[in-house]
């Protein structure tokens, strides 16, 4: 039995993300604003998909008060608005989009490496202060210059790409065996990198265990006169020794487009040590924020979403275990359910005893769930469902004939 899917997009998802759900035969209905606790109960009742962004929240109390929920889209990055252990407990599919936005992240990185170098801040601000600075010093090109990358994944991969590009010789420390790009070379430790770099760029990701990893000892050792970028987590960084060796002239400019703690809204007021010094580019953490990454997220949850329902595929879902079965164009059942020994040996006696033959079977599982996806022909037996849905293990039962 298939009844048509309903998806409710709130927050103004991209438009590209309703192209691609009505393309799949999901309907599709969108709101501008987020919803808060009650309305989103209320409204959620005829629908199976939800996609937000960030300002939605979807609580345990929204998961438990709403059974016919089957997955979330969130049309950003964090994950931090959704209860993920309630959404895992309550079958909920949960996806993001962990890299749309890398491309900005690195743009602003470049941009932020030229002005720095080229001491932008600087003239820009003398100017509209009606100073005609008219000079050389401090000022170079960032061709020849040497570029430190630490954390080369998915931002600082391609951002070395780009600094090649200009003319710059990269150098990359990454705590992980990473594949150096173009000519950039690997050193072995964060030190060898300080000493060498004409700008320091961090890229870490936001593990535990990188608070307040850039440490003023690390300050201390790179290169009089190089400049020091931070887009990546706010508290990766000792900000107060960024200062001091800002107001000492032992750094010559820095850009920070994260803090160890941000205003919650736009037009809030912002604090920071860093406010006011010379040569430093603050932004409030839009670095991943242009209209191209927000096409670009819409694409790419829309299709994580319209997959999960078209083939069952959980890949880079954020909390169900990832899985994905190649279609061999019979039936397809996909059960979620507590990650317990003898699952798998029920649900197969099950497809046993109806006489089904198994076409293609794949099992993985995460923390308490477990998911399988099973092709079968002639799904439709009901008998099979019904006792898939009796078992006592099963959190969700879905079958496409
Ligand atoms: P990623 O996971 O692809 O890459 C992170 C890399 O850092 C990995 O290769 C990892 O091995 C390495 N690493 C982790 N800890 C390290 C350490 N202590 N020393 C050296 N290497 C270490 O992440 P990504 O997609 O490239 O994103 C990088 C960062 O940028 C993340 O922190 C992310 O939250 C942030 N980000 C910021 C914005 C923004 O708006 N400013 C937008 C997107 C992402």
């Amino acid at each position: 039995h298939r009844s048509v899917l309903r998806a409710l997009l709130l927050e103004n998802v991209h438009p590209a993300a309703v192209e691609i759900l009505r393309d799949a035969g999901i309907e599709v209905e969108t709101r501008s604003g987020a919803l808060d606790e009650a309305e989103l109960i209320e409204t959620l009742a005829d629908f199976q998909i939800l996609g937000i962004r960030s300002k939605t929240q979807v609580t345990r109390h929204v998961l438990e008060s709403v059974p016919g929920l089957l997955a979330v889209g969130t049309f950003s990055i964090g994950t931090n608005q959704i209860d993920l252990d309630a959404a895992s407990s309550h079958g909920v599919a949960v996806f993001n989009a962990p890299f749309s936005n890398t491309r900005s992240v690195v743009e602003l990185a470049v941009a932020e490496i030229i002005a720095l170098t080229r001491r932008l801040a600087v003239r820009d601000k003398a100017l509209h202060d009606g100073v005609w600075d008219k000079t050389a010093e401090g000022s170079h090109e960032v061709r020849g210059r040497t570029l430190g990358i630490i954390g080369y994944g998915n931002i600082g991969s391609q951002l070395s790409v780009l600094a090649e590009n200009l003319g710059m010789n990269v150098v990359f420390y990454d705590t992980a065996e990473k594949l150096a790009l173009g000519n950039a070379r690997r050193v072995e430790t964060l030190g060898e990198l300080l000493e060498v770099a004409d700008a320091v760029t961090i890229h870490v990701d936001g593990r535990a265990g990188n608070a307040g990893m850039f440490t003023s000892d690390m300050f201390a050792r790179m290169k009089p006169g190089s400049i020091f970028l931070n887009l990546s987590r706010g508290f990766v960084v000792d900000v107060e020794s960024l200062r001091e060796h800002i107001l000492s002239g032992h750094l010559s400019g820095a850009a920070v487009d994260v803090f160890p703690t941000e205003p919650k809204k736009r037009g809030d007021h912002f604090e920071s040590p860093l406010r006011g010094l010379d040569n430093v580019i603050l932004t409030p953490h839009v670095g991943g924020s242009t209209l191209e990454a927000q096409e670009s997220i819409g694409h790419f949850v829309a299709k994580k979403l319209r997959d999960y329902f078209l083939t069952a595929s959980t890949t880079l879902s954020v909390n169900l275990p990832n899985l994905q079965l190649e279609h061999t164009g019979v039936g397809r059942i996909a059960l979620l359910h507590r990650n317990v020994p003898g699952v798998l040996a029920a649900v197969n006696q099950v497809f046993a005893d109806h006489g089904a033959n198994i076409e293609a079977q794949m099992l993985a599982t995460r923390g308490d769930l477990g998911y399988v996806v099973t092709d079968i022909s002639d799904v439709t037996q009901r008998g099979a469902s019904k006792k898939l849905m009796a078992m006592d293990t099963t959190v969700r039962l879905r079958i496409r004939d």
